[in-house]
C-alpha cells in the first residue's frame, strides 16, 4: 500500500502562498523588484500572487501600494542622465548637461538612412524621363 502524504489542512492544494511567502513577496515588490522576480523570490510562480490579488481585495490593495513604492525606489535608483531628464523630469545639473550634450550630438550629426545614405529630411527630386524606377512603372501599369 502506498503512503500518500496528507495535505496539511483540509482538502485541495496546500497553500504555497502562505503569510510568510506573501510578506516576502510584498517586501520584495516594495523594494523595487519587478513582479516576476519578486514571485520567484517568494518561491512561487508569478500567476500565484496575480491570482491572489484577483480573489483577495486586501492583498490587491497591499500589492498596489507595494508596486507604487517599488516604482519610486526604481526611479530613485536610476542614474542621473538624459533618460532621467526626459522621463522623470529631473532638472539637476547632471541630468541637464547630459540632456544638452545629447541634443547637441544629435544636431551635429544628422542621422542618415541606413540603406540610401541620404540624410533624413533631404529633398529628393523626381526621376528624369527614361530613368523611372521599377516601382513607378509598376504603379503606372496597373
Ligand atoms: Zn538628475
Amino acid at each position: 500500500m502506498t503512503n500518500r502524504p496528507r495535505p496539511a489542512h483540509g482538502r485541495g492544494r496546500p497553500t504555497v502562498f502562505n503569510n510568510a511567502a506573501r510578506a516576502r513577496f510584498l517586501q520584495a515588490v516594495t523594494e523595487g523588484m519587478l513582479l516576476a522576480p519578486a514571485a520567484a523570490h517568494a518561491g512561487v510562480v508569478p500567476e500565484v500572487p496575480r491570482g491572489h490579488a484577483r480573489k483577495d481585495p486586501d492583498f490587491a490593495a497591499q500589492l498596489a501600494e507595494a508596486k507604487a513604492l517599488g516604482r519610486k525606489v526604481r526611479q530613485e535608483r536610476a542614474p542621473h542622465d538624459e533618460a532621467r531628464y526626459n522621463n522623470q523630469g529631473c532638472r539637476c545639473r547632471t541630468c541637464k548637461s547630459a540632456a544638452a550634450a545629447g541634443r547637441a550630438a544629435r544636431r551635429g550629426q544628422p542621422s542618415t538612412h541606413p540603406k540610401t545614405g541620404r540624410s533624413q529630411g533631404e529633398v529628393v527630386g523626381l526621376p528624369e524621363r527614361g530613368e523611372i524606377p521599377p516601382s513607378f512603372s509598376l504603379a503606372r501599369a496597373s
